[in-house]
């Protein structure tokens, strides 16, 4: 039977990936226990968000597995204080990292319409809650500067906090991380009045210095239409693709082109399109009633050559949770198909996400 000692002690053959010096010595082991075969060590770290957490895992349980072959190890890591952060950049000689060399975000998907008021900001949140109920990690970047709401949505008023490597974005009730520029007005009915070069570098700064994390999925809230707001963003960020969301009321869906036009001369894939208030359900029969005439969405998607990725319903019920910042305890059952296929449809970002903008 090992001991926690020896467990403690054969840890010095295990190497930090970075500063090339073996954990022990540099005094991160915190605590080595056993209890039968399951052996559970916590390190320190001087930031949770480091992305090497993985790697140190891996390599912790494979050294003390190389000991016997029955244990079980489970590592878990805690922040160390300002003091001890301060000192062990200081023995190490490392610089602290930023929120940007930390963040490791896979798939960033922007949602798109071609003007106001057709729910993009909906699909967006509904999005973001879908992908969330999958298991995957999510965060909502809110680039409608000028009109945000997702706060609103998910019923966040809390002012974001500082954190040694950015500002931490706010969690919603069931942990999606949501950054938009009402969360930092002193008063949020206040309106911003700002020019174009100062949304683009609030929305570089979304992107660059918000702790974001390990994130399966960034679902970005972009203006309305094809102003120049929205080019800003979609050129800010590496999007690995756009959800473009349409009304039937769409003056013959003209508006949807062009911004489908925009997203295309970028370069963006476009993952498909959504059709919001396609129809309503009769309340006493279960029809569907089509109030604005018949849907175009499949033709309009036909003819931008992207999929229907599904129709949303005009639902009293969805206004309510929504207006009332109960968004995640809506039931969004239409949605569930509708997300499944842009995780099917949204490539990974690959090593992009690294890419100072
Ligand atoms: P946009 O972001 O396109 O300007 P929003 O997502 O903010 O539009 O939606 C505008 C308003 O319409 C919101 O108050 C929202 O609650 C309502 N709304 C949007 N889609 C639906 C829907 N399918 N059912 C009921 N209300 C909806």
């Amino acid at each position: 039977m090992v001991t926690e000692e020896q467990l403690y002690q054969h840890l010095h053959t295990v190497i930090h990936p970075e500063i090339k010096q073996d954990l022990v010595g540099l005094n991160l082991i915190r605590e080595v226990t056993i209890q039968d075969n399951a052996v559970r060590v916590v390190v320190a770290v001087p930031f949770l968000e480091i992305p090497i957490k993985d790697d140190l895992t891996r390599s912790i349980q494979e050294a003390l597995v190389s000991l016997d072959a029955h244990l079980k190890v489970q590592v878990d890591f805690v922040e160390m204080g300002q003091q001890e952060r301060a000192a062990f950049m200081a023995q190490t000689g490392g610089t602290p990292p930023t929120a940007q060399a930390v963040n490791k975000i896979t798939h960033v998907i922007a949602v798109l319409s071609g003007k106001g008021g057709v729910g993009k900001s909906l699909v967006t949140a509904l999005l973001a809650v879908a992908l969330q109920r999958r298991g995957l990690r999510v965060g909502v970047l809110d680039a409608d500067i000028t009109g945000p709401s997702q706060p609103m949505m998910f019923g966040l008023h809390e002012n974001p906090l500082m954190s040694p490597l950015g500002i931490q974005p706010v969690k919603t009730q069931t942990g999606i991380k949501v950054m938009s520029i009402n969360l930092l007005l002193p008063n949020e009915d206040q309106a911003v009045v700002w020019r174009g070069p100062l949304i683009s570098k609030a929305i570089k700064q979304f992107w660059n210095d918000v702790v974001w994390g390990d994130l399966d999925y960034l679902v970005v809230d972009l203006p309305p239409g094809t102003s120049d707001a929205s080019l800003t963003v979609m050129q800010s960020i590496p999007l690995s693709g756009v959800v473009l969301v349409t009304s039937p009321q769409d003056l013959a869906g003209m508006v949807v082109r062009k911004a489908a036009g925009m997203a295309q001369q970028l370069g963006a894939p476009i993952l498909g399109l959504i059709e919001n208030m396609s129809y309503i359900l009769c309340p006493k029969c279960g029809e569907r009633i089509e109030v604005f005439g018949p849907s175009q969405g499949g033709a309009m998607a036909e003819r931008l050559d992207v999929p229907l990725l599904g129709r949303i319903p005009l639902d009293p019920e969805l206004a309510l949770h929504c207006d009332g910042g109960r968004i995640e305890a809506y039931d969004a059952a239409d949605f569930v198909p509708i997300a499944d296929s842009i995780i099917e449809r949204s490539p990974a970002l690959q090593k992009t996400y690294k890419r100072r903008v």
